[in-house]
């Protein structure tokens, strides 16, 4: 500032000085008219500088300085850093802004931030899926004209945030049942930010849940109640040697259903909660082929002895080669294959089981039968725990209707694929396809 007025008193002594000295006469008056031009051009270029520093400020570009010297110049710089630093701030509150807008986005949960009258500020992708909203035209709606479930309205307008709310989903249908889990957070001054979750697997897994619970205790009762009926009678009544050995026959029957059960329980559990086979065991096919073909021998002989049903089975494998993966798993998806076969082909029937290399290195492992078949309306649900087509053949023979259910965690644990195909009335052809990275050949 000093500078400043030392510059504005230079200029007029200056021009005063340069007047005196021109004119002839010398006169105080010449010289304080010449200190007054020069004082007023000093006034005009500076209000030149001034209105350009204006214009500068009022363009807003921040990344040339208008002035560089004088005051002017100065104030042009400072404001400049001023900008430049506010326009910093700005631009990292902006990112920071939409880091957090898109860790929102990316959330697996329906996100929606509603202001104090319940109108739609923002939504993230999941919310506009579950709730059919759309960015340009639902922004700044209320919520509750867009959202009609009549539960989902009195919860909004209820005001008690303090529970879930459970909803169908936009898409639900009966068929496929979609639900949703809803919960209003109040924040700010009055806002709302309402967070949603998909339900429907976790519903549905809790529905098998209890029907697993269900079907177990069921399989189990059965054969209890048999074994307490007749361990009451051998208490109870006086009986022949040949009653008392046909019922401790069937007592002993029971027992032992109830133990294949347990097996196949302990067996799904282990599947379900082991990591799956690494690619470094392997396991050789004919031995499991020999392994297969004496259990089959084992249970056709038990039943021919028990109903006189004769079969007729047939064991090839055109492919020598070896599996990547668990032994016992192997045996037991395959050994269920062939037991089903064996247990429900008619006598006279045939069962072949057969091993061959496909074009693409996959090995094709199947089991076919000239057994009953399976109506096409079954073949989706055969893996399901407990689901039988022929409750009663099932039952007979021992089935605990956790074979199939066995087989498919097997087989997903190996990469693999099971294929079912069936003609009722001429048989079926059960099949898991390994591929070509858990087969070695052997020379
Ligand atoms: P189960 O212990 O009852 O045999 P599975 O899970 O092994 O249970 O099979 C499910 C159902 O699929 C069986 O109850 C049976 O009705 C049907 N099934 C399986 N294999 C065959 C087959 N080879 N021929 C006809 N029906 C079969």
């Amino acid at each position: 500032m000093i500078w400043r007025a030392i510059g504005f008193i230079g200029v007029q002594l200056l021009g005063g000085l340069c007047v005196w000295l021109a004119l002839p006469d010398h006169t105080t008056i010449g010289a304080l008219s010449g200190a007054l031009v020069a004082g007023l051009a000093w006034f005009v270029v500076d209000t030149l500088r001034g209105a350009r520093l204006l214009h500068w400020v009022r363009a807003g570009d921040a990344s040339q300085p208008a002035l560089t010297s004088g005051l002017w110049g100065e104030i042009a710089e400072r404001v400049r850093r001023l900008v430049n630093i506010r326009e910093r701030m700005t631009s990292d509150s902006q990112d920071r802004l939409n880091d957090f807008l898109g860790a929102l986005q990316a959330s697996p949960n329906g996100v929606v931030l509603l202001d104090h009258q319940g109108r739609i500020e923002w939504f993230n992708h999941t919310a506009s899926q579950q709730f059919g909203l759309d960015a340009r035209r639902d922004l700044q709606q209320y919520l509750g004209n867009l959202v009609r479930d009549p539960g989902f309205v009195a919860y909004l307008a209820g005001r008690d945030y303090s529970h879930e709310l459970a909803m169908p989903g936009r898409d639900s249908t009966a068929l496929r049942p979609v639900s949703l889990s809803i919960q209003l957070h109040p924040y700010g001054e009055g806002r709302l930010l309402l967070l949603s979750r998909d339900v429907t697997a976790l519903q549905q897994a809790e529905a098998m849940r209890r029907d697993f619970v269900a079907n177990v205790s069921h399989e189990i009762r059965t054969p209890l109640t048999v074994l307490s009926g007749f361990v009451e009678t051998l208490q109870t009544l006086a009986l022949t040697e040949p009653e008392r050995e046909r019922y401790l026959g069937t007592m002993a029957l029971q027992a032992q259903r109830m133990q294949t059960l347990v097996k196949d329980l302990l067996t799904l559990s282990r599947l379900e909660g082991s990591p799956p086979p690494g690619l470094t065991d392997w396991v050789s096919m004919s031995s499991l082929m020999a392994e297969l073909e004496r259990e089959a021998r084992e249970l056709s002989a038990v039943l021919t002895a028990k109903a006189g049903r004769v079969l007729t089975l047939v064991f090839q494998s055109q492919y020598r080669c070896e599996l990547s993966g668990s032994a016992n798993e192997l045996l037991s998806a395959t050994s269920n294959l062939v037991s089903n076969a064996v247990r429900y082909t008619p006598p006279g029937g045939e069962v072949h089981v057969s091993v061959t290399l496909l074009p693409d290195g996959a090995v094709d492992f199947s089991v076919r039968d000239t057994g009953p078949g399976i109506a096409p309306e079954h073949i989706p649900r055969l893996t399901e725990r407990f689901y039988r087509v022929d409750r009663s053949r099932s039952r007979d023979t021992g089935g605990t209707g956790l074979g199939l259910a066995i087989v498919k965690h097997v087989v997903q644990r190996h990469g693999a694929e099971l294929t079912i195909a069936s003609t009722p009335g001429q048989g079926s052809r059960f099949g898991i396809i390994f591929p070509p990275e858990r087969v070695r050949q052997l020379g």
